[in-house]
């Protein structure tokens, strides 16, 4: 399924052109319009799934393979000293294009980012509860 009015659906099947840095039958992979850092990259699913709850499991298994395999040749190409997977879903959480995506986000000595959260602080008895309610 493609979505008629979505650019990712549009980029992932070729009509809008993309710098490419891998493709096959499921995936394109191309290099983001607003990096984060040098090689910022999108995994992008051919078809349209909104985000990472409409993904089916075989193609969730799948982009994370891919992810591996494209993190190690970027590390190799690129030299980056370390590098982040981020994968938002739902606009609070960041997300801005409604076609699942996986970032790959090579990083750099001083590359002036900062991927990351403020640690907060819970009680033994609120990870218990937290435990509960979600293995039920
Ligand atoms: P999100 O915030 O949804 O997780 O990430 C969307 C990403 O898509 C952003 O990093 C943004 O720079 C990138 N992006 C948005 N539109 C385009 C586009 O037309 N081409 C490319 N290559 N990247 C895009
Ligand atoms: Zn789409």
């Amino acid at each position: 399924m493609k979505e008629e009015n979505c650019i990712f659906c549009k980029i992932a099947n070729g009509e809008i052109p993309s710098k490419t840095i891998y493709e096959d039958d499921t995936f394109r992979v191309i290099l983001d319009l607003g990096p984060a850092t040098r090689g910022h990259a999108l995994i992008l699913p051919k078809e349209h799934y909104a985000n990472l709850y409409e993904l089916p499991e075989d193609t969730a298994g799948a982009a994370m393979k891919l992810a591996k395999k494209m993190a190690e040749r970027m590390r190799d190409a690129l030299g980056c000293q370390g590098l982040n997977l981020v994968q938002n879903n739902g606009d609070l959480a960041g997300q801005t294009v409604f076609h699942f995506h996986m970032h790959i986000i090579p990083r750099y000595s001083a590359d002036g980012q900062k991927i990351g959260w403020k640690p907060g602080a819970v009680t033994q008895e609120e990870l218990e509860e937290i435990k509960n309610s979600i293995v039920g």
